[in-house]
């Protein structure tokens, strides 16, 4: 087994919780996809990365960096850069 990333305790800060309430707050708890569905029950929203921080510290608490996404949305837009992500590999290697 490999050992968990550190950024993953980053998710379990009571800075993150604050931060992510924040953003939510901020973007009047609708989803920042373009679908514009708004949600009141915060555990079925997501504080989504703009930029992936992939460890990056700046990039993790920039709350310039964050958006409010629905579960479903957020999860869609993962699997479609993974499946782009993938795509590109293909044409280029
Ligand atoms: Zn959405």
């Amino acid at each position: 087994m490999s050992p968990q990333p550190p950024w993953k305790s980053w998710y379990k800060t009571a800075r993150w919780q604050r931060l992510r309430l924040q953003t939510f707050l901020r973007d009047h708890y609708t989803c920042q996809c373009g679908c514009g569905r708004i949600k009141g029950n915060t555990s079925l929203l997501v504080c989504d990365h703009k930029i992936p921080h992939r460890g990056d510290e700046r990039l993790f608490w920039d709350e310039t960096n964050l958006q409010t996404l629905l579960k479903p949305c957020h999860d869609k837009r993962k699997q479609q850069a993974e499946q782009s992500s993938l795509h590109t590999r293909g044409i280029w290697h």
